[in-house]
């Protein structure tokens, strides 16, 4: 399969669909990013990369991080974390405050801003220095240790995160946030703010596509039953109201972030991400999901 000939016609091809999204704005900073970019770095199990337009450019990973810190959670408390948030798709937007009234501070999922939080808050109680571990974890999944928090996003984030503060202290009025709402939000804010590219990204997901285990240090990240769970998590609830739409059009378990970037992944196969700012009216990138959908069309292969 040439790879390469095919993620070089896909970007040529989506170049006509610039403008058709939006940039995400309701946080200041990511609103300055040029939204005229696009980038695709696909890696597979066996070593060989492939990279196509500004797969080098790093953004802010936004919801992709989620993953990360569920990841970490798992591996110290395992199915403890299920006691605290749920594993159904929720249907509803990413910042969605409704479900969480009726469902008494019980988020759906941990992709949703609400579950994200409790698993935060989660990790916050494991770690003494959360930000640093964070970091960490993620430099070593990817091999990276130039890997930093854009700091102006997420002071910018901080500073517009009125919605995230109100679902914490409604889950608090619940129990179910452990530690103080405003650490919470500045470990959470920091956590989006992760810049990483496409080709860091596809490498730092390699360990799901391998069973857990990272492929580049030999490292045993989650067990096989785990990753098989988050993989399933990110197929049924990585893209809020549109995980649906993405199964279909896809098949491919994957995560977006309203940084516009989306990873996603064939297990024992390929680890692929994208990435291209302008975003649909459910805060998924629109070219980013468009580049996956022809991709494995084209390669004739997907999860299905
Ligand atoms: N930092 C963003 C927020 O909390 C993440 C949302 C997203 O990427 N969907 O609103």
């Amino acid at each position: 399969m040439d790879y390469q000939k095919v993620i070089d016609r896909i970007h040529g091809e989506l170049l006509e669909l610039w403008g058709q999204g939006k940039v995400a704005d309701y946080i200041p900073a990511l609103a300055k990013v040029n939204p005229r970019q696009f980038g695709i770095a696909l890696i597979t199990l066996d070593g060989q990369e492939f990279l196509s337009g500004d797969a080098g450019v790093c953004f802010s990973v936004q919801s992709i991080s989620k993953v990360f810190t569920l990841a970490m959670v798992t591996r110290h408390i395992g199915d403890g974390i299920w006691k605290a948030v749920g594993r159904e798709p929720s249907g509803n937007p990413f910042n969605s405050l409704v479900q969480l009234e009726h469902e008494q501070g019980f988020p759906r999922n941990p992709f949703i801003n609400a579950g994200a939080l409790v698993v935060t808050d989660r990790l916050i109680s494991l770690y003494p220095h959360p930000k640093d571990a964070i970091l960490e974890f993620v430099r070593g999944l990817c091999g990276n240790d130039d890997i930093y928090y854009d700091k102006e996003i997420a002071r910018s984030e901080l500073d517009h995160a009125d919605r995230n503060m109100a679902l914490a202290y409604f889950m608090k009025s619940f129990g179910n946030i452990e530690n103080d709402v405003d650490i919470l939000l500045d470990v959470y804010c920091h956590q989006c703010a992760i810049s990483m590219s496409c080709e860091d990204l596809a490498r730092a997901f390699l360990f799901l596509c391998n069973r857990g285990t990272n492929p580049l240090n030999g490292e045993q990240v989650l067990t096989v039953s785990q990753a098989k769970r988050l993989g399933a998590l990110m197929l049924t609830c990585g893209f809020y109201d549109e995980s649906g739409d993405f199964a279909f059009r896809a098949g491919l378990p994957g995560k977006s972030g309203v940084g516009g970037g989306i990873a996603a992944y064939i297990p024992g196969n390929l680890s692929v991400t994208v990435w291209s700012p302008e975003l649909n009216r459910h805060g998924n990138s629109l070219i980013g999901m468009e580049a996956l959908e022809r991709l494995t069309t084209d390669i004739g292969n997907s999860i299905f």
